[in-house]
């Protein structure tokens, strides 16, 4: 089989094995502009899922604009919906400013990926779209499964997964990783091949963070490290989703998303943005 087919083979095995989707849902795919949500968005429109894109502006100049024109060029090609939300829209600022207001006890990336989530949610309940799906791949998941591990904690990675498992609640919308097993360097080489409009630069606020570092201890040890860290952690996440307390979500006082606690970490920052400016 060549390069594209069983590329195209892996994330089709992906979904069936872990049914990520039945046939008629409705996905939206957040869409980066990157070459690994870029790819997810193609392929779950070509296998005949209702799919649609959101992109969420970040406001970071020249690299958010690049994104904006490759994404909306995507979707004219290949004849998907696309919708843009922008951060300044939603929080009054753009995220690099968040990030530099909320300081730096808190990573950057995690900042960003707080409030990607909760917009996420959010847009695909307005839509009613059954199920939302990222671009996170092989690389991106064992990093986060050998980072808890470092911090002595694998149970901050019981939602993780190629679905989402321990959160059940109707405006929880479940997440989804279609490419969950492909490699970053085979989705490098898909995207070339099928010629995808798409910046291959990582994020430029992304430098310097624990993350970072452990991409670059991985890529030393290569991709079948790699898949046996997700294989053995997906062997144990059963055990690991059985542990977590059986309580019922709440929702938070400010904004009503689905939350652990009585604010959601979504709002917390926005206070903790609000205090600062005050
Ligand atoms: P990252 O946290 O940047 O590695 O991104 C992980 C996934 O989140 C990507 O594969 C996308 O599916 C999604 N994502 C990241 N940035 C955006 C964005 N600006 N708009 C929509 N989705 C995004
Ligand atoms: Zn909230």
């Amino acid at each position: 089989m060549k390069f594209k087919e069983k590329f195209e083979k892996r994330v089709k095995d992906t979904i069936k094995r872990y049914n990520l989707l039945k046939k008629d849902d409705r996905v939206l795919v957040a869409i980066s502009g990157g070459k690994d949500s870029t790819s997810c968005l193609y392929l779950l429109n070509k296998f005949g899922y209702q799919t649609e894109g959101l992109h969420i502006d970040l406001e970071m100049g020249d690299w958010s604009n690049k994104n904006i024109e490759n994404v909306r060029e995507l979707c004219k090609k290949y004849n998907i919906r696309l919708h843009i939300v922008s951060m300044r829209e939603i929080y009054g600022s753009s995220v690099c400013y968040i990030k530099e207001k909320i300081g730096e006890e808190i990573s950057r990336c995690m900042i960003c990926g707080v409030m990607k989530k909760w917009v996420l949610n959010r847009f695909a309940r307005k839509i009613k779209a059954d199920k939302i799906a990222t671009g996170h791949n092989l690389d991106d998941e064992a990093q986060t499964v050998l980072m808890n591990y470092f911090k002595g904690n694998l149970m901050l990675g019981v939602n993780s997964g190629p679905i989402t498992g321990t959160i059940e609640d109707k405006k929880f919308v479940p997440r989804i990783k279609p490419l969950y097993f492909s490699p970053e360097k085979e989705n490098y080489r898909y995207a070339k091949i099928m010629k995808f409009p798409v910046l291959f630069q990582r994020c430029p606020c992304a430098v310097g963070t624990y993350r970072v570092e452990t991409r670059a201890f991985l890529d030393k040890l290569g991709d079948k490290a790699k898949k046996n860290i997700v294989e053995n952690f997906l062997r144990k996440l059963p055990e690991l989703r059985e542990r977590v307390p059986k309580t019922e979500l709440k929702y938070c006082k400010y904004c009503g998303e689905p939350a652990r606690n009585e604010v959601c970490k979504n709002c917390s920052f926005v206070l903790k943005i609000r205090s600062s400016c005050s």
